[in-house]
């Protein structure tokens, strides 16, 4: 094979002699590991590599899986972070081992690597490592089959039968494993060995097993009328204009936006195109699956944590060579090596659940924008709720705006309720409201089902000792332990401290003083069970359901009718459709609203819309009871008179003069350290260093919520800046200037999102 030399790249280095002799092509190579950027290494003479080939280089005394990487960024002037490079000596490159059997990456996906990289300023190696993960970092054993050989010299071999058996098989001009032909044939595999040795039979490597079937364009296309019609027609246009755009598909629960964004896919289809359609959560998939292959006629491949290696490996590699047309996946799906990309979808957007917390810090609805950007296709983001920063984006005429203002077929949006708890306030000791427990009793003998939602897993948030005051806290974290009374267990939900329940106060030691405070949904269980001994009851939280196989499980059970009253956390507001569910009863619905969180307001709508919509799916209505200590709030009013959209520009009128996102930019840097004192001199160091200026400011240091976290004491700084200020420039020049000590470390946090 020629050699073609490496672009950009100077054939030889003029300088060395020894390196002279025989050509010498440097190229870089990303390793995904938290190293500064690529390293440069030696093509050998024999291996042409291109960038995106995946290599195994060698690193100190091993050897690691990377990617062959551009000589030059493609990145935009405030973006790219500052060349430091000294160029290793070309005698001293070492040699790359072998490039893998695998699809290369491209260019498009490299280009998105790098950006996701220098926008939450995190090492291009961990953006890398998210696409190749570990299971793609070995060459992929092949299976080995036989093919027969272009002009195999049959005269120098003597045709028994069953020679020819097999000769006669091959003939198809398939390829064959050994057990294949032997099974096919009833030959001994030592027949084919023969075969093989004598040249007729020519050794083949068959590819991986392809289990994705085609998706039909045009298997069950729906009937459209009215407004979803020309939201469908105006969807599908987005499509085949083949360019950049984002568009916002806004419509109530049950308007159909599900439905309507499938015909997106289908037109993507139709063009020969793959999509991705990002879910915040995967336990939705059992009926989100079923759905599209209803549409569709075969399922979509699927990528989240729980798929396990073989699966993961074959959706990697059917979206790498486009034999995965659709793939529905977590965040993490955003950085599958795609062919061929014709579309994102991301349902559900203003969930928080597309922000990744730790490794890489990003929203997966922000960076699946950027990935349509640079690759020049759609994408499409969808919610009943939107979030304020892309309201803001339809608004500055950025994104396009589809509406879907009423449900399908007629259903009518459930009727909202505020119970006042002041003046219905439950019995002593107990949650639920004697005018809610009326209303549960009377859905319940209609036949119909209930559900009972309270954010909050187990028996109670708080343990306290009714002499001394104690309260049970983790050892590790600014945190009570919750008690798990199931599991006879107390235990913290930032960390994985797990104790027993003690049987006596560990402060002052009295017997049988320890007290419950407050409710999680195993109390709520225990209480709807004693007032409606009958009612059928179910529990959907993340310690009842193992897994997306268990949420289905349960899900199926609520549509057979086989349950009466669901009692569940945030999985229960998930986009599920229950057609005999009539009453929702949310237990606390001013929860969430306590907090410096810039966003409670607006969280807490959409997860009570999102709750709400739950109920009154089909023909009968449905009602939804919202129990609160606090009815004039605005978002006891908004979701009381429905006018999401006034209580957004509420919202926005309280960000713009502050430019809180998203009118300003905001980063937060978490400072953390083993012992409080590093905690505060690493903040310090950070608080004397700020930047400053004109559109910018810095809030802190001060502690954070989580003071302390796994051990870890922690500070928070937080950057604003205004909209048109690029926050990364300034932050690379500021984490520049301090010096940490060993034991501390700041984690840069962009668009923050958890303010804990
Ligand atoms: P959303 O995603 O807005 O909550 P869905 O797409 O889930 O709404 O639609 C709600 C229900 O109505 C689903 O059961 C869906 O199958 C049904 N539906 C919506 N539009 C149509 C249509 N045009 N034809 C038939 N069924 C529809
Ligand atoms: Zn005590
Ligand atoms: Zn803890």
């Amino acid at each position: 094979m020629a050699q073609k030399p490496f672009p950009n790249i100077p054939m030889q280095d003029s300088g060395n002699l020894t390196a002279s002799a025989c050509s010498t092509t440097r190229i870089s190579v990303l390793l995904p590991m938290p190293f500064a950027g690529p390293f440069d290494y030696r093509a050998p003479a024999d291996m042409d590599l291109q960038p995106g080939d995946i290599v195994v280089v060698p690193l100190g005394k091993r050897q690691e899986t990377g990617v062959v990487w551009d000589a030059t960024s493609s990145l935009p002037a405030d973006l790219a972070p500052p060349v430091t490079e000294k160029k290793v000596d070309a005698a001293r490159l070492r040699p790359v081992v072998c490039r893998l059997d695998l699809p290369p990456l491209s260019a498009e996906l490299r280009q998105f690597i790098d950006w996701v990289a220098a926008y939450t300023l995190t090492p291009p190696g961990m953006v890398l490592a998210m696409t190749l993960r570990l299971h793609m970092r070995a060459a992929p054993t092949p299976t080995m089959g036989w093919a027969l050989a272009e002009n195999p010299d049959l005269n120098a071999l003597r045709l028994t039968p069953a020679r020819q058996k097999v000769l006669d098989l091959l003939a198809d001009g398939n390829h064959r494993t050994t057990t294949d032909i032997t099974n096919a044939t009833g030959v001994s595999a030592g027949v084919v060995k023969e075969l093989a040795n004598a040249g007729v039979l020519r050794p083949v490597s068959l590819g991986p097993e392809r289990p994705f079937g085609q998706p039909d364009a045009h298997y069950n296309p729906p009937v459209l009328e009215g407004e979803q019609q020309s939201a469908a027609v105006a969807l599908r246009q987005t499509v085949t204009e083949n360019r950049f755009s984002v568009t916002l598909l806004e419509g109530v629960t049950g308007s159909g936006k599900t439905e309507i964004y499938l015909e997106a896919i289908a037109a993507c289809l139709e063009q020969g195109k793959q999509a991705l359609i990002l879910l915040p959560e995967i336990a939705l998939s059992a009926q989100w699956m079923e759905r599209f292959s209803r549409r569709f006629g075969v399922q979509p491949a699927v990528w989240h944590s729980e798929i396990g290696q073989r699966a993961r490996r074959l959706t990697w590699l059917g979206a790498a060579d486009g034999s995965a047309s659709v793939i529905v996946g977590a965040r993490s799906a955003l950085f599958l090596p795609f062919h061929n990309l014709g579309l994102i979808i991301v349902d559900e957007e203003h969930e928080a659940l597309f922000k990744q917390e730790e490794g890489v810090i990003y929203n997966a609805r922000d960076m699946a924008v950027v990935r349509g950007q640079l690759a020049r296709f759609p994408v499409v983001v969808v919610s009943a709720t939107p979030s304020l920063e892309t309201l803001a984006n339809v608004e500055a005429g950025r994104y396009r705006h589809l509406v879907l203002p009423t449900r399908h077929g007629g259903a009518e949006l459930p009727e909202p309720r505020v119970l006042d708890l002041r003046d219905h306030p439950p019995p002593r000791g107990l949650f639920l409201s004697p005018e809610l427990v009326e209303d549960i009793g009377a859905t319940l003998e209609r036949q119909e089902q209930v559900m009972l939602f309270l954010n909050r897993r187990g028996y109670a948030p708080l343990t306290l000792c009714r002499s001394c005051g104690h309260r049970m806290e983790c050892p590790h974290c600014t945190a009570w332990l919750v008690e798990h009374r199931n599991r006879k267990v107390l235990s913290c939900h930032y960390c994985d401290h797990t104790e027993p329940m003690p049987p006596a106060c560990p402060q002052c030691g009295s017997d049988h003083s320890l007290t419950a405070i407050g409710p999680g949904i195993e109390r709520i269980t225990e209480e709807a069970r004693q007032l409606f001994p009958d009612a059928r009851l179910l529990v959907m939280s993340s310690d009842t359901l193992g897994g997306p196989a268990a949420t289905a499980e349960a899900v199926a059970k609520i549509s057979r009718r086989e349950v009466d009253l669901i009692i569940g956390t945030q999985i229960v507001a998930k986009g599920w459709h229950f057609p005999h569910l009539t009453l929702v009863g949310v237990v606390d619905a001013d929860l969430g609203l306590g907090g410096a969180d810039l966003r409670a307001g607006e969280r807490t709508i959409q997860l009570l819309h999102q709750v709400a919509g739950r109920a009154g799916r089909a023909s009968s209505p449905g009602l939804v009871i919202l129990q609160s200590y606090a009815p004039e709030h605005p978002v006891m009013q908004a979701l009381l008179s429905g006018d999401f959209d006034a209580f957004m520009q509420q919202e926005a009128a309280q960000r713009k003069p502050g430019f809180w996102p998203p009118y300003g930019r905001l980063a937060a840097l978490i400072v953390s350290a083993d012992t409080p004192v590093a905690a505060d001199e690493a903040a310090a160091q950070l608080g004397r260093t700020a930047p400053y200026g004109e559109g910018i400011q810095v809030l802190g240091p001060a502690p954070a919520p989580l003071a302390v976290l796994r051990g870890r004491h922690r500070r928070r700084l937080l950057l604003r800046t205004h909209r048109n200020i690029a926050v990364q420039p300034i932050l690379r020049r500021w984490l520049g200037m301090v010096n940490l000590a060993r034991n501390a470390k700041v984690d840069v946090d962009i668009d923050p999102v958890s303010f804990l």
